[in-house]
């Protein structure tokens, strides 16, 4: 069981509330207009990683603090044992209460993943899903962890508790679309207001997941 996995990083603050742990992998059949990443949509040779590895590699991240792993792309749901290494994040790592233990970036809309039954069981592990493709009229720099407004964000696990889908993590709702902070490119966090007036490049802006060159 592997992904073809481009980056691994920790301590990150820009894909979800963190810090966290994010996988870039590689391979995306989608490619939206004005993708952020493309060159992560060809599936990169000589990066099949095994499930064990990528677990073995966001150890560091767990030890260090992060309160949780996002999974970005490319398309995340194109990686024949992405259910695998969710089940695997999904036991080994432990939930801290208020953030979300697994997010995942994705170009297809949860309605088109709820028509696969493999796909059912990986949706099972997903805490957060961020869902839809980057659409460039519909983008704004203004949307806390998306790129575009069509992207819809999916509280997976509140709805298996009985809650609405649409109801956010508390740590989401802080931020999500009223950032209170902002992330600078040497990983301060900042009032948006004064980030600007002090002139710092942020990294707000998500498509599926920040372009991991930057970040
Ligand atoms: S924005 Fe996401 S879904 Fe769209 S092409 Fe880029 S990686 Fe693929």
């Amino acid at each position: 069981m592997s992904l073809h996995v481009h980056a691994i990083r920790h301590h990150q603050h820009q894909d979800g509330p963190g810090p966290r742990s994010v996988v870039w992998v590689s391979g995306c059949s989608i490619r939206c207009p004005g993708c952020i990443n493309p060159h992560l949509w060809k599936r990169q040779p000589g990066t099949d990683t095994p499930v064990e590895a990528v677990l073995a590699a966001l150890e560091p991240g767990r030890l260090g603090g992060d309160v949780g792993v996002t999974i970005v792309g490319g398309e995340p749901f194109e990686q024949d044992d992405l259910g695998a290494l969710c089940a695997a994040i999904a036991t080994h790592w432990p939930r801290v209460p208020g953030f979300p233990r697994l997010i995942i970036y994705t170009g297809y809309t949860l309605a088109q993943l709820r028509l696969n039954p493999n796909t059912l069981t990986t949706l099972a592990h997903i805490d957060v899903l961020v869902d839809g493709p980057y659409i460039v009229a519909l983008a704004s720099p203004d949307l806390g962890y998306r790129g575009s407004s069509n992207q819809r964000v999916w509280n997976l696990a509140a709805a298996r508790a009985g809650a609405p889908p649409n109801s956010l993590p508390r740590s989401l709702e802080d931020d999500w679309d009223r950032p209170r902070i902002t992330v600078t490119r040497d990983g301060a966090l900042l009032p948006p207001t004064l980030a600007r007036t002090l002139g710092l490049h942020t990294d707000r802006t998500r498509q599926c997941g920040q372009d991991e060159r930057s970040s």
